[in-house]
C-alpha cells in the first residue's frame, strides 16, 4: 500500500478514540472549558447514561461569533500559541482537541454569546460537520449539547457499560470538579432528577457538605501548609498542600473518596493516594481508606500535564519531595486536629490459608484463593458435611477449638458465621421470601450523587432481599423495610459500601456480591469472646449450611488437625 495522509475525518476520529473514552470524558472537558472560561455557575444535564444527550451549560466569557467554527478545528485553542507556553499552563485546556473530538463521534449544537457580541449564535454540527448556523440570544455564556455519542462509532458504544454505570462516572466527574472549584455553583441533573448542587460560595467545607453530605463533612480537618524543600533544578521549591481530611473513622473501602487537585486540575496519581496513607498509618483499620480532598499548588514548570491526552495524569519534575509534602501536610493536620480516641486494636482480615498447609491438615489440594463459594464438586475429598463436634473452647477470640471423631478441629468465627448468614440470605433472596423487618418510622438514607446513580437501577432488587426503599428526591431515600438479617446491623453504611463498590464495574455478579456484604456486615467478628453455647448454636448452624468447609469468599471455615497428625507431633507414632 502506499502511504498517504490521512483525510481529516479519519484524523479526527482516532484523535477522538483518546480524548473521549466514555460520556464521563465529554463532561470532563465541556466542565474545564467552562472553568476556563471563568463561569460561576456551570450546569450539567445527562440522559440515558450521558449517551443520549450531554448538555452543559456555563455563564463564562463566550465564544466570539466569527471564532465559532474555528472551536471545532483540531488544534485550535484560544489558550496557548507557543511551545514556551507549554511550560507554563495556567488552564485546564490547551491541546485544542476536546471539540472536534467530540465532534468526531456525536451531535454538536454550540449556543454561545461572547461578551462583547450583541446577539449570540447557534452552531449545529453532524459528525463533525457544520449542518446550521443562525443568530440566537442568550445571555453571556456558552451552553454546550451533545447528542447520540458514539453512533458511528459502534465498537465504542459496544465498550459501554450500564446506563447507571455511566451516569455514575459522570456524577463522580461533577462531584470532583464542585469539590477542586467551590467557588462555582454546579449543578447535575440525570434524567431530569438533580442530583448534584453546590451553592459556590466559595468554601471547600460547603462544597464537600453538598457532595459527601453533612455527617461526612462533619469530620473533616483542614490541611493547610507549605512544604520546602531543595531541590537540584531549581534550589528552593515550595510546595502548598490545602484541603480536608477525613477523621480515621470516615475510612472507606475503597479508594474513592480520594480526590487531588494539581494546581486545580483534578488528577488520578498512581502515588498521591500512598502518600495521605502514609499519613494516617497506625490510625486506620486494615483495608480502609481515607476520605481527602487534597489541593497541590505548585510552580506550574514543575509539573507536566502534557503526558496524556486526557490530560488525567500528570508528571512531577520532584515526585519524591511532592509525595513527601502532602504526606507531612497530612499528618501535621491529622495529628494537631485531630480528637484524642482510643485506637481499637482491630483484627487483621482473613489471611487466606497457604493451600500446601491446608493440604497438610485436610490431606487434600483445596482452593484457599478465588471468590465466592467453592462449588463442591471441585473439592470432593472434603467431608461434604461436618461429623458432630464437641466445643472445647475458643482460641484468641476469634477461633472455636472443637474435638471431633478423627482430631481437632478450629472454626473461624467469623467465617463461619459468614457462611451461615450468606447462606439464609440466599436462600430468602432465590425463593423471593425475604424476611423483612418494617421500620416503625421509616429511616432515610442520604447517598453521594455518585451512588445515586446506581441507586436507582437497583432499587427493584433489593425488594427480594427485603429491602424496601423508594425514592424521596433530592439523594434521599425512605427506607421501610429491612432484612431481618441485617436489622440490628449497620445496614445504611452496608448500602452505601455496596453502591461505592458497583459504581466502577459491572453489575453481573451483582447480587452475589449483595448477599456477601449482608453475610458480613452483620457477622461475629474475629475477636469478640464467646460463651459456650453461642459456639455451640454457631457450630450446629454450620453443620446446616450447603458448604461448611469456606466462608463466602472462598477461604476456609474450619481447619483439622488429625489425631494421628498429632500423635505423630508428640513422637508416639511412625
Ligand atoms: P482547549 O480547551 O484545549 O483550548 P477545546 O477544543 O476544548 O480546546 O476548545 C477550543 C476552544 O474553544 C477553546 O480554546 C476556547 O477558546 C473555546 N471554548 C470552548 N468551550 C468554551 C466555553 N465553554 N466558553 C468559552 N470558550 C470556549
Ligand atoms: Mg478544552
Amino acid at each position: 500500500m502506499t502511504i498517504k495522509v490521512l483525510d481529516k475525518e479519519t484524523i479526527n476520529q482516532i484523535a477522538a478514540g483518546e480524548v473521549v473514552e466514555r460520556p464521563a470524558s465529554v463532561v470532563k472537558e465541556l466542565v474545564e472549558n467552562a472553568l476556563d472560561a471563568g463561569s460561576s455557575q456551570i450546569g450539567v444535564e445527562i440522559r440515558g447514561g450521558g449517551i443520549q444527550l450531554i448538555k452543559v451549560v456555563d455563564n463564562g466569557v463566550g465564544i466570539p461569533n466569527s471564532e465559532v467554527e474555528l472551536a471545532f478545528e483540531r488544534h485550535a485553542t484560544s489558550k496557548i500559541s507557543s511551545p514556551q507556553d507549554l511550560l507554563n499552563i495556567g488552564s485546564l485546556g490547551f491541546r485544542g482537541e476536546a471539540l472536534p473530538s467530540i465532534g468526531a463521534v456525536a451531535d454538536v449544537e454550540l449556543l454561545t454569546c461572547a461578551v462583547d457580541e450583541k446577539s449570540g449564535i447557534c452552531l449545529s454540527l453532524e459528525g463533525g460537520v457544520v449542518t446550521q448556523k443562525k443568530g440566537q440570544a442568550r445571555t453571556r455564556g456558552t451552553t454546550i449539547t451533545v447528542r447520540n455519542l458514539f453512533k458511528r462509532v459502534p465498537a465504542r458504544l459496544k465498550f459501554l457499560k450500564s446506563i447507571a454505570t455511566e451516569s455514575s462516572h459522570v456524577a463522580n466527574v461533577a462531584s470532583q470538579y464542585a469539590l477542586a472549584y467551590p467557588e462555582a455553583a454546579f449543578s447535575l441533573a440525570v434524567d431530569g432528577k438533580e442530583t448534584l448542587k453546590t451553592s459556590g460560595k466559595g468554601k471547600l467545607l460547603d462544597a464537600i457538605i453538598d457532595v459527601y453530605g453533612v455527617a461526612t463533612a462533619s469530620k473533616m480537618m483542614t490541611v493547610d501548609s507549605t512544604q520546602q524543600s531543595w531541590t537540584a533544578n531549581r534550589g528552593t521549591l515550595d510546595i502548598h498542600v490545602s484541603g480536608m481530611v477525613g477523621a480515621p473513622e470516615l475510612g472507606r473501602a475503597g479508594r474513592g473518596y480520594l480526590s487531588f487537585f494539581v494546581n486545580r486540575r483534578w488528577v488520578s496519581s498512581r502515588i498521591l493516594p500512598y502518600a495521605v496513607e502514609e499519613a494516617y498509618s497506625g490510625l486506620l483499620m486494615t483495608g480502609r481508606h481515607p476520605v481527602a480532598v487534597v489541593n497541590i499548588t505548585l510552580p506550574p514548570d514543575e509539573v507536566d500535564v502534557n503526558i496524556h491526552p486526557a490530560k488525567s495524569e500528570v508528571k512531577f519534575h520532584n515526585e519524591g519531595e511532592v509525595f513527601r509534602s502532602v504526606q507531612r501536610a497530612v499528618r501535621q493536620a491529622l495529628t494537631s486536629q485531630m480528637p484524642v480516641r482510643q485506637v481499637e486494636d482491630v483484627a487483621a482480615p482473613y489471611k487466606a490459608t497457604p493451600s500446601s498447609q491446608l493440604e497438610q491438615l485436610w490431606g487434600t489440594s483445596a482452593e484457599s484463593e478465588g471468590v465466592g463459594p467453592s462449588p463442591k464438586e471441585s473439592t470432593p475429598s472434603l467431608l461434604t458435611s461436618l461429623p458432630v463436634l464437641r466445643v472445647v473452647g475458643q482460641f484468641m477470640s476469634a477461633y472455636i477449638v472443637a474435638e471431633g471423631p478423627e482430631g481437632l478441629y478450629l472454626i473461624d468465627q467469623h467465617a463461619a458465621h459468614e457462611r451461615v448468614r450468606f447462606d439464609r440470605v440466599r436462600r430468602q433472596r432465590e425463593q423471593k421470601k425475604p424476611e423483612v423487618q418494617g421500620l416503625l418510622e421509616s429511616a432515610t438514607l442520604e447517598v453521594t450523587p455518585r451512588q445515586d446513580a446506581i441507586m436507582k437501577s437497583c432499587l427493584e432488587k433489593l425488594v427480594d432481599f427485603g429491602f424496601n426503599i423508594e425514592s424521596f428526591g433530592d439523594r434521599t431515600y425512605l427506607v421501610r423495610t429491612v432484612p431481618v438479617i441485617a436489622a440490628g446491623d449497620d445496614w445504611s453504611a452496608m448500602l452505601k459500601e455496596l453502591l461505592d463498590a458497583l459504581a466502577g464495574e459491572e453489575r453481573s455478579k451483582w447480587e452475589e456480591k449483595m448477599t456477601a456484604s449482608i453475610a458480613c456486615h452483620g457477622a461475629i467478628k474475629s475477636g469478640q469472646v464467646l460463651s459456650e453455647e453461642e459456639m455451640g448454636s454457631l457450630v450446629r448452624q454450620l453443620e446446616q449450611t450447603d458448604n461448611p468447609h469456606t466462608c463466602p469468599h472462598g477461604r476456609p471455615t474450619i481447619i483439622k488437625l488429625s489425631a494421628a497428625q498429632i500423635e505423630r507431633e508428640f513422637g508416639r507414632q511412625g
